[in-house]
């Protein structure tokens, strides 16, 4: 099995560029090559076990292995494996989803524009926004407002409403039009303010920035209901008020990226519902499809829908993969599965309280400032001093060590600098609870053990 592994990480050493890592470093030291997946666990090529704490990339909402959305995929291979979705063609399963997921969102919204990815979502955000200003008469609000360290993707578009500095730096992003603000991190940048002073404090750097630009030049505000590549950032409660009456006050969209919140991962349907948000457009992607196959989409609040079909033109815009139709009906049945094995109820009101329950036995250990979380999402702050929330020096290699050796303990985990980040598979038991409990604070101790 080494050998057979050490043959495939040559051949991606030589051949593959691989997404967000240091090709260099990777090349010499090899992949880890997963080969397969079952329930919370997956196995690399030389049979290693780890209980895959991250849902692969937050997307793996159903867990690994359902047969049902194999064979929901062979099934429509064999009956209508593509057709587009352009100059007035449809197909079954991409109206089905359609009317799926306008079920399932909040009321005002009833339509979605199909993409492939998140990242696609949010370049359809961008593209649409203004093209809804454009149409109703304001040709001249077009710039959007989104946050620092937020993350909406990878693509120009993407990168560049998010506010990820090592993405910007390579490329000579935003692309002009984009703006940034603070972002709602109590734990890192709140100071001596309570979380509510704080929560308002953030939100209201919004109504800053508007007025610096003129409501008039302001198409949307993008934010993610819960940060989270950024660090699993759970606002303040009193942010996302503050922000719905600032968005109203001055007519500013308001898009609330759901690729990660949404599909159960808060304990809700969506973010929305979660914070009780009243957003005009929703990206989707990741938990729609649990990730068996590429699909995201932007779901549309009412009086856009309405203005994009009243245009008279079309929208010059769409994917030949827009709605493909193996991905919706993978889609539909990932849905089908969630909504009557009522596994997002299970999760508000069992699994999700004990995870959060459980990773709060690990708060007193020496390393660690702080553990919160909502529903399947949980971060761990490692500091250097509890007390003042002071950080160990050295651009996240504390975060890096622990999430490296909690692979030793057959544990994935994510770091973003030194926060560990926590997102398991929807399904995930009580067991398997204590075991990326037990395992996650072996990783701790593995650490604390390296830095003495
Ligand atoms: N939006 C958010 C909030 C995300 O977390 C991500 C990916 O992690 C994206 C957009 C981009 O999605 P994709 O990687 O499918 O393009």
């Amino acid at each position: 099995m080494v050998e057979q592994s050490t043959i495939w990480q040559a051949m991606d050493a030589a051949h593959h560029l691989h997404p967000f890592v240091d090709n260099g470093a990777l090349a010499r030291e090899g992949a880890r090559m997963v080969t397969r997946a079952e329930g919370v666990y997956i196995w690399d090529a030389e049979g290693r076990q780890y209980l895959d704490a991250f849902a692969g990339l937050w997307c793996v909402n159903l867990g690994y292995g359902r047969p049902e959305l194999a064979e929901a995929a062979a099934r429509q291979m064999n009956e209508l494996p593509y057709y587009n979705l352009f100059f007035k063609s449809s197909n079954v399963p991409a109206a089905r989803l359609a009317q799926t997921l306008a079920e399932l969102a909040p009321a005002h919204i009833n339509h979605v524009f199909f993409t492939n990815s998140g990242s696609e979502a949010n370049d359809t955000v961008f593209r649409m926004v203004r093209y809804f200003w454009a149409l109703k008469g304001h040709p001249d609000k077009k710039v959007i407002i989104g946050r620092q360290n937020g993350y909406h993707g990878s693509t120009v578009a993407g990168a560049s409403l998010g506010g990820m500095k090592s993405m910007h730096r390579q490329g000579g992003l935003p692309v002009p039009g984009v703006e940034h603000i603070r972002q709602p991190y109590w734990y890192d940048e709140g100071g001596d303010l309570s979380q509510d002073e704080f929560g308002l404090l953030a939100a209201r750097a919004l109504e800053e920035k508007i007025l610096e630009l003129g409501a008039d030049n302001v198409a949307a505000f993008i934010a993610e209901p819960i940060q989270g590549a950024g660090g699993i950032i759970i606002p303040p409660s009193t942010y996302w008020p503050e922000i719905q009456r600032i968005v109203q006050k001055y007519d500013v969209l308001l898009v609330a990226d759901e690729v990660i919140c949404g599909f159960g991962r808060t304990g809700e349907w969506f973010g929305c519902d979660y914070f009780n948000i009243h957003a005009d457009l929703m990206p989707i992607a990741k938990g729609l499809s649990s990730g068996y196959l590429p699909i995201g989409g932007v779901m549309v609040a009412d009086h856009i829908a309405e203005t994009l079909k009243q245009a008279g033109e079309e929208f010059s815009h769409g994917f030949t993969y827009s709605g493909h139709p193996v991905c919706a009906a993978v889609a539909l049945e990932n849905l089908r599965i969630l909504k009557e094995e009522r596994i997002i109820e299970q999760v508000r009101s069992q699994t999700a309280p004990y995870l959060q329950m459980q990773l709060q036995t690990l708060a007193d250990h020496p390393l660690v400032g702080q553990i919160r979380g909502v529903g399947m999402l949980a971060a761990i702050e490692l500091v250097a001093d509890k007390h003042s929330r002071r950080r160990y020096d050295g651009n996240g290699r504390v975060g890096a060590l622990c999430r490296d050796l909690a692979l030793k303990q057959g544990l994935i985990l994510r770091a973003t600098g030194d926060t560990m980040l926590i997102s398991p598979p929807l399904t995930i038991t009580r067991d398997e609870i204590n075991i990326l409990v037990e395992r996650a604070g072996q990783a701790l101790d593995a650490t604390q053990a390296a830095l003495e």
